[in-house]
């Protein structure tokens, strides 16, 4: 018997796992599945965006584009554009500068330094660490900023209907220290899954022993599908209605649908909350950039089908990207579990693998060895421990679809190897 209790492997399966492997690496690739960001051709499609605006585009809405006046709140046609985009009224939004993740940073510091409206104290003075539920396996930018922030992370397994309510509900009920929950809604990082209309109405109307539990729902991937859209929830409205108006905060970016790092991060809640974020965020800023707002505005409502005209054309880039990492796992694990399962999702940025046999960091390890470079394995689970040592994030949305095709070839070779190597007690697991 193996350490995993499956059949011992022959020799002749090591070895034959080996020269396919040792054949792969002696190509000398250089291939990156590491990053979760657009490809060129998916940038090509925003670069109108940078010759949108003209010597003689001075305002918007009537506010002076080079000038400080205009609030803190975004310009009233960028707040329309994306109130629309997440499915709320303008005065439920505030459309900033580029990153949605600085907004999940603000409304965090504001809530530790100040209480949200419906806390008692500011959170940094409760007597205990504040606590943050975050969903496993999932995004190491949220690991990274609630510990930079100073929260304890609280893990919650990730289903494929959402987050584990059951958990959840559990650990609201018991745990006043539970300041709220940040996870992907849509298309989730790094699995793909959508939270299910009735997990969201669950989390909406939970019983927390928190009076100010928050949920912050990272949209980033709302529109991002590659077939049939899903069903997108809708936090702000499922909170108010359940008598919860201010539990929720939905964040989104166009970093995946003009330029990474270079659009427009915005973020919905209820019209109190958009006063309370828009008072601390006044205090450090006279306001977003403009110029960046009009410019999108200008673009996006101009572009063919508009965003979801511009995220269909994006899809037709993606897809064959996912297909083609199916497709080569299926072709080269087969389908019934022996070396690996991995998600199909029909949508977002990435692709959740798990391998059978606990050998996740000897993947990553062999990948780079023969040029492929991996997301680090342990980069889905806080503190970069993967307890099962099994899951790898794979990203294929970057290099073109034919490095996609030999670089999950490649992938498929080093699972089999270091699947191999562990069954026949030779696995370093380091
Ligand atoms: N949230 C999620 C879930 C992401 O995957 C990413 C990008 N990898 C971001 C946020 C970053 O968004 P932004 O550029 O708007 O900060």
């Amino acid at each position: 018997m193996t350490r995993d209790g499956s059949a011992p492997a022959s020799t002749d399966a090591l070895s034959a796992a080996q020269a396919a492997y040792d054949a792969i690496r002696a190509r000398g690739l250089k291939l990156n599945m590491q990053r979760g960001q657009p490809s060129d051709a998916d940038f090509d499609l925003s670069n109108g965006l940078l010759s949108t605006l003209g010597e003689t585009d001075l305002s918007m809405d009537g506010i002076d584009l080079r000038n400080y006046p205009g609030g803190v709140a975004g310009l009233p046609s960028a707040r329309r554009l994306f109130a629309d985009y997440l499915d709320v009224k303008a005065e439920n939004v505030i459309v900033w500068n580029n990153a949605s993740l600085e907004l999940q940073g603000f409304v965090l510091t504001f809530a530790l330094l100040h209480g949200t409206r419906n806390s008692a104290w500011p959170w940094v003075k409760g007597e205990a660490k504040p606590k943050f539920i975050v969903t496993t396996p999932g995004y190491d930018r949220h690991f990274l900023l609630l510990q930079t922030l100073g929260f304890d992370l609280v893990t919650v397994e990730m289903q494929a209907d959402g987050p584990d309510l059951d958990a959840i509900e559990r650990l609201a009920a018991q745990d006043a220290d539970l300041r709220g929950i940040l996870f992907v809604p849509t298309f989730s990082n790094p699995g793909g899954e959508t939270i299910s209309a009735d997990k969201a109405r669950r989390l909406a109307a939970l019983r927390a022993a928190a009076p100010d539990f928050t949920i912050l729902a990272d949209d980033a991937y709302r529109a991002h599908h590659l077939g049939t859209p899903p069903e997108t929830v809708n936090f702000v409205t499922l909170c108010r209605d359940a008598g919860h108006p201010d539990r929720a905060f939905v964040f989104a970016s166009t970093s995946k649908i003009t330029l990474a790092g270079a659009g427009l991060g915005f973020v919905a809640s209820s019209e109190d909350n958009i006063r309370w974020m828009s008072k601390y965020l006044n205090a450090q800023s006279i306001g977003p950039n403009k110029p960046e707002q009009a410019r999108h505005v200008k673009f996006l409502s101009s572009y063919p089908g508009g965003i979801e005209g511009l995220m269909r054309d994006h899809a037709a880039l993606i897809a064959p990207k996912f297909r083609a990492v199916d497709e080569t796992l299926r072709a080269e694990l087969g389908e019934n579990g022996e070396y690996a399962t991995w998600a199909s999702p029909q949508g977002g940025y990435f692709i959740s693998l798990n391998t059978t046999a606990p050998v996740a960091a000897r993947v990553v390890e062999l990948a780079d060895a023969a040029g492929v470079s991996l997301t680090p394995a342990g980069a889905t689970y806080p503190d970069g421990q993967d307890p099962g040592n099994r899951n790898i994030r794979l990203a294929p949305t970057r290099p073109p679809v034919g490095e996609v095709y030999t670089a999950m070839s490649a992938v498929a070779a080093c699972i089999r190897l270091a699947t191999e190597e562990y069954r026949s007690g030779q696995g370093r697991q380091g």
